[in-house]
């Protein structure tokens, strides 16, 4: 169980800035707020799943205080990881997972262990992985680059541990590559309200189609995996082939064919496949709707 006895006030550290980098990437300051990334001209109009993802977070009021790296090391909502008078192996290892054979509805499907199921919550971390954003991070070694899909750890064993972060690492920044065609990609959140509510499933999405065929393809999905899920095997379907519907629900089904869900949250498979398809069709064919199809 986490029982910090110092809190350090980082909020003066001057990492509050969105830059512009010389490969044509940005760099997005560790203390940037995000409601100020989400409104940012550059983000709006270069990665606009990444403005979608923030503004489709938790509140206006929380969205102006939360942080880009603190949003990344938000913790699980799994209602067990809060309630410490049941097992949670995530807060007290090895104490026993009490979501296996209790409530589980909003938790994982992919990426699992014995030892924990539980998802990653942040909205913002499924677009950055979508977009192969990096995480600089800077410690008593120094400094540190890291992928942001090697940031985030599976459970495996040892689920009280949700990323690569060393004590005493602070994270600075997070870089963002150049991706011309991240210009057409969205984000898609699907959940129990409209508003102030964690994702159920949601997917980011680049998509570069050229002549109806799919040229380029970047995919992320949320609310399924204890870490936002890079859906590389859907991209490998999707990547050369012609830009259609059966095309695209066959990249889902490859994607999802090794899900383990559980009693509760075996939904989870078809809603994720059809958010996965809609999302995609709406992109190809340049909409933007917030109409849902399921
Ligand atoms: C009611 C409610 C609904 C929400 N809904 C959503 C939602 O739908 N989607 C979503 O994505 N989020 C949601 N959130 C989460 C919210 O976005 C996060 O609480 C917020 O992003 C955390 O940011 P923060 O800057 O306040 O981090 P903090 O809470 O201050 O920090 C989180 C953790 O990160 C550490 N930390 C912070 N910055 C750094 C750094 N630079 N380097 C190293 N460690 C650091 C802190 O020590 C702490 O352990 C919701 C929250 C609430 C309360
Ligand atoms: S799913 Fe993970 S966080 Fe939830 S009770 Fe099990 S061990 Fe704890």
């Amino acid at each position: 169980m986490s029982q910090p006895d110092l809190l350090i006030d980082i909020s003066h550290l001057p990492y509050d800035r969105i830059e512009l980098l010389p490969d044509g990437g940005v760099r997005i300051g560790a203390l940037v707020r995000n409601s100020d990334l989400a409104a940012d001209r550059t983000i709006r109009t270069r990665y606009p799943l990444l403005a979608q993802a923030l503004l489709a977070g938790a509140s206006g009021q929380l969205r102006n205080l939360a942080t880009t790296g603190g949003n990344l090391l938000q913790r699980t909502r799994c209602v067990y990881f809060q309630d410490i008078t049941r097992p949670c192996n995530k807060r007290v290892p090895g104490s026993g997972c009490s979501a296996r054979e209790g409530y589980h509805r909003e938790l994982a499907i992919l990426g699992t262990s014995e030892s924990c199921i539980a998802t990653h919550p942040s909205d913002m971390a499924v677009a950055l992985a979508a977009l192969d954003a990096h995480v600089r991070v800077l410690g008593p070694q120094g400094e540190r680059v890291i992928p942001l899909l090697d940031f985030y750890r599976l459970p495996g064993e040892e689920p009280q541990r949700d990323t690569v972060l060393q004590h005493g690492e602070l994270i600075t920044a997070v870089d963002l590559p150049p991706l011309p065609f991240a210009t057409r990609s969205h984000y898609r959140k699907v959940r129990d309200r409209a508003s102030y509510a964690f994702a159920l499933v949601s997917v980011a999405a680049a998509l570069d189609v050229t002549d109806g065929v799919v040229r380029d393809v970047r995919i992320a999905l949320g609310g399924v995996a204890p870490r936002p899920w890079r859906a590389t095997k859907a991209e490998a379907v999707l990547r050369g082939a012609p830009a259609t519907e059966e095309v695209f629900g066959r990249a889902a089904e490859a994607e999802l064919s090794e899900a383990q869900p559980l009693p509760g949250n075996a939904f989870k498979v078809p809603l994720a496949r059809n958010t996965l398809v809609g999302r995609h069709l709406e992109i190809r064919d340049g909409g933007d709707t917030l109409e849902e199809k399921f």
